[in-house]
């Protein structure tokens, strides 16, 4: 399932949802304000382009157990 980036005129949020090819995209809202009024980025084909999550993963693991 493709991704698509939308941005939100409102808030100025952009996210990134998932939608099957032939969806439209009408009603999509901004997850963080709930507003309709968001456009759809346009997002080139390339290499590891989906990014810029904020996802904290600690650096040192727990594989003691015990
Ligand atoms: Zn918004």
């Amino acid at each position: 399932m493709p991704i698509y980036e939308y941005y939100c005129e409102k808030c100025n949020e952009t996210f990134s949802v998932f939608q099957s090819i032939n969806a439209d995209g009408n009603d999509t809202r901004c997850p963080k304000c709930d507003s309709n009024n968001v456009k759809k980025k346009v997002s080139s084909f390339s290499c590891c382009s989906i990014g810029g999550g904020s996802s904290s993963f600690s650096p040192s693991g727990g594989f003691g157990g015990g």
